[in-house]
């Protein structure tokens, strides 16, 4: 039986450091999808193409090629064989990944590509349309959000932490614009799964949002195991 968790929510509300302290709580194995389409943005930024075009990276796509890789149990993002976990982090990336998951090819092979590894073994998988769209049947599905106000503080404060030089509003207009932008978007935007459970966690810390929702998907496969016993 394949037991996958879907995290989706907005930017910054604290999915990728919760999903991977889930993963290493619960045994799962973490799939971080914004890498993706970071690397598809990175790409674009380190080969010249637009991505507010459709056209000049659709005649593209071919040659990228995306895969992952685990070091010491933390995903590493490796592009056209250049391990560039490192070089994704920035808000500029996160910008660009933004514009270039509004194509349908872009989609259509990240998400082939993320269906196939969660095909495989069980996974937390987080991203944007997880539960909707990616692994609709996924056994337990989270929505985790919270105010744009605590989401732009803590990416200040993880920036500034970095030693990054940044401005709070520049990056609370960013994070604004961001929801703005996958919320609306045609192609699976980015919404709450009817089966998900609401998390918010503006005034929780990651250790009580793992904690609770290791604890609800455990008690969620105590039950089905017990119902399919043979
Ligand atoms: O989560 P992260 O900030 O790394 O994602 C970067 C961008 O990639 C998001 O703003 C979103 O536009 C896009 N994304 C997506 N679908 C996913 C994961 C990320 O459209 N499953």
């Amino acid at each position: 039986m394949i037991y996958s968790i879907a995290i989706d929510g907005p930017a910054a509300a604290g999915k990728s450091t919760i999903a991977r302290n889930v993963a290493e709580k619960t045994g799962l194995i973490y799939i971080n999808t914004g890498a993706m389409y970071r690397a598809v943005a990175y790409w674009c930024m380190k080969n010249g193409v637009p991505t507010r075009e459709k056209e000049p990276l659709k005649s593209r796509i071919n040659e990228i090629d995306i895969n992952i890789s685990y070091e010491n149990g933390i995903q590493q993002l490796i592009l056209n064989g250049e391990n560039v976990t490192e070089d994704l982090n920035s808000e500029e990336v996160g910008r660009e990944a933004s514009k270039v998951s509004q194509f349908p090819f872009v989609r259509l092979k990240l998400v082939k590509l993320q269906q196939e590894i969660a095909n495989k073994q069980s996974v937390v998988m987080d991203g944007r349309d997880i539960g909707t769209k990616v692994l609709p049947g996924a056994f337990f599905k989270v929505y985790m959000t919270a105010s744009s106000s605590v989401r732009a503080k803590r990416r200040y404060d993880e920036l500034t932490a970095k030693g990054v030089e940044c401005d709070y509003n520049t990056i609370l207009s960013d994070i604004e614009h961001r929801d703005y932008e996958d919320e609306n978007r045609e192609l699976a935007p980015l919404k709450q799964a009817s089966d998900a459970i609401l998390i918010d966690t503006s005034d929780m810390s990651v250790d009580e949002a793992s904690d609770k929702i290791k604890e609800l998907f455990e008690k969620k496969k105590e039950e089905y195991e017990r119902n399919h016993k043979s």
